[in-house]
Formats: structure tokens, C-alpha cells, sequence
């Protein structure tokens, strides 16, 4: 039996380009795209939706979240944050491997796909975290099936810190894109994310800090023990590895103004992701936010925001994600060495960066580049990503001047709280459609039984 939706008279936003139209779902993909108001005749569709007034999208595909499942499921687990991603817009999410166990075993790495098979809402896919010592690991990988290798340099997550120039050398060398004429392995090419702040550094400036502060140096210092500085060498590291072997390096949450000078458009290979707390806060937000908005990288000032927030119109930034890290409040407790790192983010990300749009920071296109049509793009997923006729049917319908206020009864993350709590949203998530079929609709996820699939990669 068939399904067949038909959302009319939408404003589509597709491919830098928005025009009033409808577009016909069957099943699990995108049948038709009809441009031009009322252009229905001949759509025989069981549903009819009528879009007048919304905005109809490409599902968001956020390629930065830590799920915290399996191991750390009293901060959040797969079914809960799918939840909020559905309800964010959200169709498809890449997991980081920080998880328990951390996934840089090929056995994490098939066991974590299943448990997302089983519990996910939206579509999924998962990165493996490289090791001082999992190359032989990392080398029977499937290219196919994995979004990427994740890699802490110099950062402090678990023991999945690398920072030993063999080990780094290696991981960049075995994954470089292949030359003409190259036996192919089966890393080669995948792209290699990385988290870039000097550890040296950081535990200098925190040592210093500690001296003069005490042993809970108040949380308006973390910005200063993980330094601009902090970035800037680790992020110089990363792009000169990649240039010297030729790997597709993709660096997260950019957070400064200096690093943005280091990315070139003679290098389209190396790419930076700027993630949606730097783009929302500054150092001045501690007064008032205190450790909820930790994090690491930290946020830095309102001169590297401005510098962040412009990069995401002049290409500098191709990506944003969200770096979506819950953690109970309880364990934010504390100032700059003793509270946890990492906020809730993905259920308000896209509503938070169409603000954007209305501060005419960015325009509406450019935000489904860098949330929709890049992330597949640069992760290479089939079929997803973009509104086009046989593409899975991934849309997200949002209405713009529709204020509500956030308040925690409409958080779906475990974690119940949110940096942005209280912030009244002018725009709102309406329907989002995974796979053809409606997961939310106007606050609620329709059915507890829709599973996502796993999204492959075409490399
Ligand atoms: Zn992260």
C-alpha cells in the first residue's frame, strides 16, 4: 500500500533558491516538487497539508551531537534525544564516539549502530573516535557505513586524547584521499573530524589560574584557561597534518577570529563547523548563565562571535552543528575546573538560527547550506539533504512570527534544562517529516513505534 502527501503551497527554501510551491511525498522519498501557488491538479495524495505561510525545509542533518548512549544514559539515551531532535527538525544525527564504551572499537561501533536501530526517532550515523592505538582497528573500517573518524587532539575527553605526533601522523596519513593509480584502503578519503585545543596550554593556564584563585577558579576564567591561544595552535596543527598528507579534515566548533584566518578556499579539503553556542553567547553571558554555558572549546568573546557569525555568509564556516552535550545540572555545578563541559542544544538549534535570519545576520538560504545541504554534502550521505524528486523524503515545515516561550515543560532532552530557557522564540517547528513519514507534529511526536534508518554514505 502507498502513501501519498501532498504539502501545498509552501515556501520552499532549496538550492540558495525560495519560491511558493508543493511538494508530493510517496512512501519514503520525495515524488514531485511543483513550483507555483496551487499547483495540485493531478496529485491524488490521501493527505493534504495546506503550508500557506510556513516555510518548508530539508530536514536539518546535525553532524555533532554526543547522545551519551551507551553508558552515560543518566545525562540523556538515544530515544529521549531523538525526541528532541524530531522536535528541533532535526532527521539526522552523527554521535560522537565519547560515549562508555567509547566507540573506537569496531565491536562499540556495530553494537552502537544497533542500539540506535532499536531506539532512534530520526535517521542516525555514527562516528568512530581514532586512539593513540586503534589504527588496525580504524583500518578494517567500511567507509560506507561510517560518517567519519572523530579525533580529540589535545582535548580533554576521556583517554580519547591524541598528542603524540607518531600516532597523529599516522591516522592522517592512512585516511588521505587516494591519487590516481593508489591501491584504495578502505579509510582512504573519510573525512576526519577534530577537536582542536592544545593540552599544554591549557593545563598551564588552568595550573596559574589555580594558583591565584584557588582550586575552583570562578567560571568567568574558563574562557581564559581554554585560551584563544589554547585553539589557534591546535587548530594550525591539525590543518598542517592535513595539508602535508592530503586528508579531508573538517575542524569542529571553530571559536575564534584567529583560526578563521587559517582556512583557505585554495584547500577546499580542510572545512570548519561552527557550533550554535558559539554563535549564540559570549563571555559576558557568564553573569547571568554561569556554567550552563561551559563548554569546550569555550565560548570566547563578542569580537570572535561577530568574526564567527560573518564567516558563516562568506564561506570561511560550510557547517553548523551543535555539539549537542547534556549533562545534569547537578554536574554543572561549580566554576571553571570543577563543573562538566557541554550544554543541551539540538531541539533549539534551528529555531535559534532562524533568529538569525530575522537579525539579518544570515538569509534563509544560507542557513539550509550550512544545516541541511552541507552536512550531506560534506559527509557524502545518500540521498538525504536536500528537497529533490527520488531524494528521502527528510522536510522540516517551520512557521515564522509564531512566538512561544521556552520553559522546561517543552524540553524532550533528560537532561530538562536549557541555556535558552526563557528566551521567547519567534519562529516554530511545526511538522517534521522523517523518511515520508510525520514523526512530529505541533508539539508532539506522533508515534512512539517510527524508527529511523541508517543513512549511507556514497564514497
Ligand atoms: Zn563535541
Amino acid at each position: 500500500m502507498h502513501t501519498r502527501t501532498l504539502i501545498s503551497n509552501a515556501t520552499i527554501v532549496n538550492e540558495g533558491r525560495s519560491f511558493i510551491g508543493s511538494v508530493l511525498i510517496e512512501d519514503d522519498h520525495i515524488e514531485t516538487i511543483a513550483e507555483g501557488y496551487n499547483k495540485i491538479s493531478g496529485f491524488a495524495a490521501d493527505t493534504v497539508i495546506n503550508a500557506s505561510g510556513c516555510i518548508l525545509l530539508p530536514g536539518v542533518i546535525d553532524e555533532h551531537v554526543h547522545l551519551r548512549d551507551p553508558g552515560l544514559t543518566h545525562k540523556a539515551d538515544i530515544t529521549t534525544e531523538s525526541r528532541a531532535a524530531a522536535a528541533g527538525g532535526i532527521t539526522t544525527f552523527l554521535d560522537m564516539p565519547n560515549t562508555l564504551p567509547q566507540t573506537t572499537s569496531l565491536k562499540a561501533f556495530q553494537e552502537k549502530l544497533a542500539l540506535m536501530e532499536q531506539k532512534s526517532h530520526v535517521n542516525y550515523g555514527c562516528f568512530f573516535g581514532a586512539t593513540q592505538d586503534n589504527l588496525e582497528e580504524m583500518l578494517r573500517l567500511d567507509r560506507r557505513k561510517v560518517c567519519g573518524i572523530k579525533l580529540f587532539m589535545g582535548a580533554s575527553t576521556g583517554n580519547m586524547l591524541v598528542d603524540n605526533d607518531l600516532a597523529l601522523d599516522a591516522i592522517f596519513e592512512q585516511t588521505s584521499m587516494p591519487q590516481t593509480g593508489d591501491k584504495q584502503k578502505k579509510v582512504h578519503g573519510l573525512p576526519v573530524m577534530v577537536h582542536c585545543e592544545d593540552s599544554e596550554i591549557i593545563a598551564r593556564n588552568m595550573t596559574a589560574c589555580k594558583e591565584k584563585y584557588g582550586c575552583d577558579p570562578d567560571i568567568r576564567f574558563h574562557s581564559e584557561i581554554r585560551s584563544e591561544e589554547a585553539c589557534l595552535s591546535s587548530t594550525r596543527r591539525a590543518i598542517a597534518l592535513a595539508k602535508k598528507h592530503h586528508t579531508r579534515l573538517h575542524v569542529a566548533h571553530v571559536s575564534t577570529a584567529s583560526e578563521l584566518k587559517l582556512f583557505s578556499k585554495d584547500t577546499p579539503y580542510i572545512t570548519a563547523e561552527a557550533c550554535v553556542p558559539h554563535l549564540l553567547f559570549t563571555n559576558e553571558d557568564y553573569h547571568q548563565l554561569g556554567a550552563r554555558i561551559k563548554c569546550n572549546p569555550s565560548i570566547k568573546t563578542i569580537a570572535d562571535r561577530t568574526a564567527l557569525r560573518k564567516a558563516l555568509t562568506d564561506g570561511t564556516i560550510s557547517i553548523i552543528g551543535t555539539d549537542h552535550a547534556p549533562h545534569t545540572l547537578q554536574e554543572k555545578s561549580g566554576g571553571a575546573a570543577k563543573a562538566v563541559s557541554g550544554m543541551p542544544m539540538l531541539q533549539f538549534s534551528l529555531v535559534s538560527m532562524l533568529e538569525l535570519v530575522d537579525e539579518r545576520i544570515l538569509s534563509l538560504e544560507r542557513v539550509v547550506e550550512l544545516m541541511c545541504h552541507a552536512p550531506a554534502r560534506l559527509f557524502n550521505i545518500e540521498n538525504r539533504g536536500y528537497l529533490r524528486e527520488g531524494f528521502k523524503a527528510d522536510l522540516v515545515l517551520v512557521r515564522p512570527q509564531s512566538p512561544w516561550t521556552l520553559t522546561p515543560n517543552r524540553i524532550e532532552s533528560r537532561c530538562n534544562w536549557s541555556p535558552l530557557e526563557g528566551h521567547t522564540f519567534r519562529w516554530r517547528i511545526e511538522k517534521t517529516f522523517c523518511n515520508g513519514f510525520l514523526i512530529y507534529n505541533k508539539g508532539a511526536l506522533t508515534d512512539e513505534n517510527f524508527r529511523g534508518l541508517a543513512v549511507t554514505y556514497d564514497r
